[in-house]
């Protein structure tokens, strides 16, 4: 186990691409030779230590720079659970140290020019920029924010490239007017509801239509999942797509898991220009949840801040990640996953506020079955400041048996079902489904009061069906509500 990070093991370090010149070799040698035994390190280029209370971040086996996912618990990563949340023990230490909001820093995604290679001449650079004298001097100042002055201005624009320049503030979008009805409706004040609708696994679009068909008039948007539990299905820009078709308002997914820093600029302007204007910026349930033959489980381009920061950017800015400019650049409401039972509330909520930072307007949480536990993140959210410059959709999913409760509480990561609710699936025998809505019921109208809650994100798992029920009876019928025609007039007609 390295010295002061603790992991299980070190994985294995990132060679250069290039051939390095006989300094470089060296120096890159003695850089790995120190800082292997001491954090694991990886060599990736870019270092971020000083952001991440000194633990190396590079062992997230899901290749997460900038905090943890929505499965992160004290106890295992769910990745490999032969290892720790390395992401937990980073919030841990900083929570301590007093560095925790270093950690709301946009840290950059790697630049694999540099990978493998050595940081340390880029700190004796900077240093000799900044110039020796000031900097040596700086470091034994008196003053505790001169020292952090000093410090930054030879660290800041190591870790922070040109085109990246991430930071630790909030930026409002750059527009006013909203860009889809779901924004429109929540800036006007209005409760939605949004829902899941799964993806087809083949060719066939009949039950996708239905499906649509079927929750339109209850819902303003309509999810598309991309390629849950990393099993390929549909994709999400297609079912989107296919929404626009039968009039609904999609909400395209993306999942960073599957995606490249050119393949999502390229897919964010083609889906921007088919109508799509709700994403939903994920990092993506890992490979390891897929069925095998499994990917590369351990690598990820971008991660869902970088994701959220670089797609803020090209709407606010108009410009690309290489700083092309854009003629005319595509617009979105951007939202993000959030998970208000992973780890503890308040870590999570700084893993929020980074998101919002980055360019979250909208939250729909993970599935919530305890509403006291929600409402200790959504204070925690509130100590943050963030609950106003960010709308929640609270993530609700009706049980339909004991067993998929026992497996949600079980398996999912970042689900939490309290026992008196499983008690209840249990002892319902055969009308557990009934039992399921009426839970589902029962949550929504005790979330519904807590502060920040805008509305509501039904995730119905292919019980579809499920869905103008819940609506109905939670009251929570869309402003202009028509009653969609009986099935058979339409037929008749
Ligand atoms: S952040 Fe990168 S350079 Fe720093 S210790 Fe980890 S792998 Fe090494």
């Amino acid at each position: 186990m390295p010295g002061f990070t603790p992991g299980r093991r070190w994985q294995p370090a990132y060679i250069p691409f290039k051939k390095e010149t006989f300094g470089n070799r060296v120096l890159e040698t003695v850089e790995y030779m120190v800082k292997g035994p001491l954090f694991g390190c990886r060599m990736c280029g870019n270092c971020l230590l000083q952001e991440t209370a000194f633990i190396c971040p590079m062992e997230c086996p899901k290749g997460l720079r900038n905090g943890p996912c929505g499965g992160s618990t004290s106890e295992r990563c769910y990745v490999d659970p032969t290892r720790p949340c390395i992401w937990y023990k980073i919030y841990d230490r900083a929570f301590r140290m007093n560095r925790q909001e270093m950690l709301l820093e946009v840290l950059p995604p790697l630049d694999w020019e540099k990978t493998g290679t050595e940081t340390w001449g880029d700190v004796t650079r900077q240093v000799k920029k900044v110039g020796v004298r000031k900097f040596v001097s700086g470091i034994f100042s008196n003053d505790k924010e001169k020292r952090e002055e000093n410090w930054q201005s030879v660290f800041e624009p190591v870790r922070q490239p040109e085109w990246w320049q991430g930071d630790r503030e909030y930026h409002a979008p750059a527009y006013e007017e909203p860009v889809s009805e779901l924004e429109r409706r929540l800036k006007a004040g209005e409760f939605v509801v949004t829902s899941e609708v799964a993806p087809p696994a083949t060719v066939a679009t009949k039950k996708l239509k239905e499906n649509i068909e079927l929750i339109k008039p209850y819902v303003t948007a309509i999810n598309f999942t991309d390629c849950p539990s990393a099993a390929a299905r549909m994709s999400s820009w297609a079912c989107s797509t296919i929404a626009i078709g039968e009039g609904a308002e999609p909400v395209m997914q993306i999942a960073a898991r599957d995606r490249t820093r050119v393949g999502l600029q390229a897919e964010i302007l083609g889906s921007n220009a088919l109508g799509i204007r709700n994403v939903l910026c994920l990092s993506g349930d890992s490979m390891v949840l897929a069925p095998p033959p499994r990917g590369r489980m351990d690598i990820v381009d971008l991660d869902a801040v970088q994701m959220l920061w670089l797609l803020r950017r090209i709407r606010d800015t108009g410009k690309y990640l290489d700083g092309r400019p854009m003629k005319f650049p595509p617009k979105y409401f951007l939202g993000a996953a959030a998970s208000p039972f992973a780890s503890e509330p308040h870590f999570q909520a700084l893993r929020e506020e980074k998101k919002v930072n980055a360019g979250a307007q909208f939250f729909q949480t993970n599935l919530v079955y305890d509403a006291d536990g929600l409402e200790k993140w959504l204070n925690e959210l509130a100590k943050r400041n963030v609950l106003d410059k960010v709308y929640v959709l609270v993530g609700i999913t009706p049980l339909k048996s004991y067993t998929m409760a026992r497996y949600m509480n079980d398996e999912v990561p970042g689900v939490f079902i309290p026992d008196a609710l499983l008690a209840r699936m249990k002892d319902a025998g055969d009308n557990a489904s009934e039992e399921g809505v009426q839970i589902a019921l029962e949550l929504i109208e005790k979330v519904r009061k807590l502060q920040g809650v805008s509305g509501f994100h039904l995730m119905p798992v292919n019980w579809e069906s499920v869905v103008p029920r819940i609506v109905t009876e939670a009251g929570l019928l869309p402003k202009g509500f028509v009653a969609p025609e009986p099935k058979e007039d339409k037929v008749l007609a």
